[in-house]
């Protein structure tokens, strides 16, 4: 909002640092754009854990809109079976890109009754109206400072209230008073069949942008620490979200700070589903891809910068990543340490020496540097300096609080040269299917491997493959 970076610390008083993300829209599976977002996020909550900062990480799920809605009647669905079988897919993706999950993941869902209450609270307060047909709009020229997000100048916002020569609309021609204003309720379509709720403005359902407020109100209070998105959140969702937020609680200062990430390029176009341009984790990892090197690719280039998506971009993960497990090995000899005693630190077991990774933990910390940072890891790594055993275990220490900064796994996927893609994607499903918790499916894939003549050696930190 400042266009300044500003110390991320809790608010006075607060002993948690609480932090607000624009959750997926759960109508079929993520895509690694909206995965670069949720990815930075993910390195930033670590980032704030290993300086010691205790975070509240709140995540959402989008399961009421109309693309769900339109996919639930698609599939001949319910709404709930229809997200709640793409909640689970996404689920499965995070835990396979080694995301920590949420502490809270509300659902919108989940939040009816307290989306009707914001809505109400915005009309008792005259910040929304109710058209004709029972929905209800929020007036966006009663917030005064709409638009200082995005640094909008409020007297230009585009108006229907008055036509271009300043006279007076009749504004029951309109649904909406002015096309700023925005719905916080949508009155009951027949295309919505089943999936309306009631409210005291007749049947329907809440607009996409009250949710988050509601949300975020519920599970970190009127105003809290951080807020983060992808850049294309930040008009108009983050802005609405604001108004809404500030408007009907009449607490100013809704979030601290914002953090939006730069979007996952194609050909130097957004990937989304609507251009059809984009890659799921599953076609990757079908092309012999491990998530780990997924996930190397997306964190690499600057949170500010917009990144290029390319399969040379992987390989490049992919060697960046054996050329760290190259330089760890190394480094665990001279420290007279195992591979299983490079344990990344949990919060309360976090050691304090940083050893020659002080300046990559430097680097990180400003701005969220993670190309910075990798650079300095790197060159320590690549370094020829004699060290001692100490020094060794210093770095060793350093190393792996980086590592668990940036959520980076090492050891964990044999290299699958000579393992057949379909058995790879196997392995990798079964991996996820376990960290999730989810054991019906990690059987049920373990018996599809089986019955491709492959079996799959589960490890603490990791599995093999063996064809049998
Ligand atoms: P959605 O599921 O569409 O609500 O999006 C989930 C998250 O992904 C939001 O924070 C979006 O801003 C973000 N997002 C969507 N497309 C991209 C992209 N190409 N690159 C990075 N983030 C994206
Ligand atoms: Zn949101």
């Amino acid at each position: 909002m400042s266009r300044e970076l500003k110390p991320l610390l809790p608010k006075a008083g607060k002993a948690t640092f609480g932090m607000y993300c624009c959750g997926p829209t759960v109508y079929g599976p993520a895509h690694i754009g909206n995965f670069r977002t949720f990815t930075l996020q993910d390195v930033l909550r670590r980032t704030l854990e290993v300086a010691g900062i205790k975070v509240k990480h709140v995540r959402n799920i989008t399961d009421v809109d109309d693309k769900t809605i339109r996919g639930a009647q698609a599939s001949g669905e319910s709404l709930q079976t229809f997200t709640q079988k793409w909640t689970e897919k996404f689920h499965r993706d995070c835990a396979a890109l080694g995301l920590l999950p949420p502490h809270v993941e509300p659902s919108a869902v989940a939040h009816i009754p307290q989306q009707i209450a914001m809505i109400k609270a915005l009309v008792d307060r005259g910040h929304a109206y109710v058209a004709k047909d029972g929905s209800v709009y929020f007036k966006v020229h009663s917030c005064h400072d709409y638009g200082k997000l995005n640094h909008i100048d409020f007297s230009k916002l585009e108006t229907q209230s008055t036509n271009s020569a300043g006279e007076a609309n009749d504004a029951d021609e309109y649904e909406r008073e002015s096309a700023s204003d925005f719905a916080l309720w949508k009155s009951r379509k027949p295309e919505d069949g089943a999936n309306y709720w009631s409210s005291p403005w007749g049947e329907g359902r809440p607009g996409w942008h009250i949710e988050c407020s509601a949300m975020s109100l519920e599970h970190l209070g009127a105003t809290f620490d951080l807020h983060g998105g992808g850049i294309d959140l930040c008009f108009p969702h983050h802005e609405n979200e604001i108004a809404q937020s500030e408007c009907a609680t009449g607490v100013k200062g809704f979030a601290s700070h914002w953090f939006h990430s730069a979007h996952l390029l194609v050909d130097g176009e957004k990937m989304s589903k609507s251009k059809g341009n984009l890659y799921t984790l599953d076609e990757l990892v079908a092309k012999g891809f491990s998530p780990m090197e997924v996930r190397y690719a997306l964190i690499a280039g600057h949170y500010r910068s917009s990144l290029n998506f390319t399969f040379k971009g992987l390989e490049d993960a992919r060697s960046a990543l054996a050329k760290i497990e190259k330089g760890t090995d190394k480094l665990l000899a001279a420290a007279g340490f195992t591979r299983a005693e490079f344990v990344p630190p949990v919060q309360q077991e976090i050691q304090t020496a940083w050893g020659r990774f002080a300046s990559a933990w430097e680097v990180l910390q400003n701005d969220l540097n993670i190309p910075g940072c990798l650079g300095q890891v790197f060159t320590v790594l690549g370094s020829k300096e004699e060290i001692s055993t100490e020094q060794a275990r210093h770095d060793i220490s350093g190393l792996a609080k980086i590592l668990f900064a940036l959520g980076i796994q090492l050891f964990t996927i044999a290299p699958s040269v000579g393992i057949p893609p379909e058995i790879t994607e196997l392995g990798a499903q079964r991996w996820a299917a376990k960290q999730a918790k989810d054991f019906a499916a990690a059987d049920r894939l373990r018996q599809q491997l089986t019955a491709l003549g492959w079996s799959m050696l589960d490890r603490k930190d990791g599995y093999d493959l063996k064809k049998n």
